[in-house]
């Protein structure tokens, strides 16, 4: 029998020194990150005040963002939510920089980097997020987009099979010393070697969650309670519970998978 992978839940206690005691107080709390994907901060704040922060982190992604401003992360801190400020920056090092320093001065928890930026480009972001002082946000690097499988991902021309280009992408990510990466539950498997190297507190965030049914633009989906047992130290979940006829009612399912690790 496979032995079960280690538990990824991040709790609160006491944390060893540096930066990786760090990254752990930071990171424990809710493990469930509601995707704020709305067209305009109403809209999206309207969700938030249903929605309770000692049980959720909300993210704020390029869609909400792009229409709303950076005034739609304040009022979010005003409502006592952790903001997981997902624009997924991919660029040079020196304007990967210069947007993670924007985003640590917003005082976000947590902010992404695309992986394939190359290793140049997430020290520099580590470092400015470092620069911060206060509060410096989690960085974690997306690897491959749940929504690309094997196909879409053969027609880009990276010439990497979908697991060995999430496996290069995370170690070098950990390498750069960056909080931890957000991919697929199902890599999670293949990567749990390349987790170890970099400590108990790398962070596995898992997007592409579904109750069951349609999966939309996703293609590698999988329920919370697999994302939980394969190791995901938090979840991302958006049209599951914004799209659903009663959001709170999908919200407490999925927190009762997550605590059970069933469904
Ligand atoms: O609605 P759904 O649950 O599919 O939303 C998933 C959210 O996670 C979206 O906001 C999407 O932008 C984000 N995301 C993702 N895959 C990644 C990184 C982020 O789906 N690799």
């Amino acid at each position: 029998m496979t032995p079960a992978p280690p538990s990824a839940e991040p709790v609160r206690g006491s944390y060893p020194a540096g930066r990786i005691g760090q990254r752990m107080r930071r990171a424990a709390g809710p493990r469930i990150v509601v995707a704020l994907d709305y067209p305009s901060a109403d809209a999206a704040l309207a969700m938030a005040r249903r929605i309770d922060p000692a049980r959720c982190r909300v993210k704020v992604g390029m869609e909400l963002f792009t229409a709303a401003g950076p005034a739609v992360l304040e009022a979010l801190h005003g409502l006592g939510f952790d903001v997981f400020l997902d624009l997924k920056f991919h660029d040079i090092p020196n304007t990967v920089a210069g947007a993670c320093r924007a985003a640590a001065a917003h005082g976000v928890w947590m902010a992404n980097v695309h992986a394939g930026g190359g290793r140049r480009m997430m020290e520099a972001a580590r470092d400015a997020a470092d620069g911060g002082g206060g509060k410096r946000p989690l960085v974690v690097a997306v690897t491959v987009l749940t929504s690309m499988d094997r196909d879409d991902l053969a027609e880009t021309g990276t010439g990497a099979a979908l697991p060995g280009r999430v496996r290069a992408l995370a170690r070098l990510a950990g390498e750069c010393g960056l909080d931890g990466v957000v991919c697929s539950a199902a890599d999670l498997g293949g990567l749990r070697g390349i987790f170890d190297a970099f400590g108990p507190g790398f962070l596995r965030v898992t997007p592409g969650i579904r109750l069951a049914g349609d999966a939309g633009d996703q293609r590698r989906v999988a329920t919370p309670g697999d994302a939980i047992r394969a190791g995901a130290s938090h979840i991302v979940v958006g049209r599951p519970v914004t799209g659903a006829p009663d959001p709170i009612a999908a919200l407490d399912a999925i927190e009762r998978a997550v605590s059970t690790g069933g469904g």
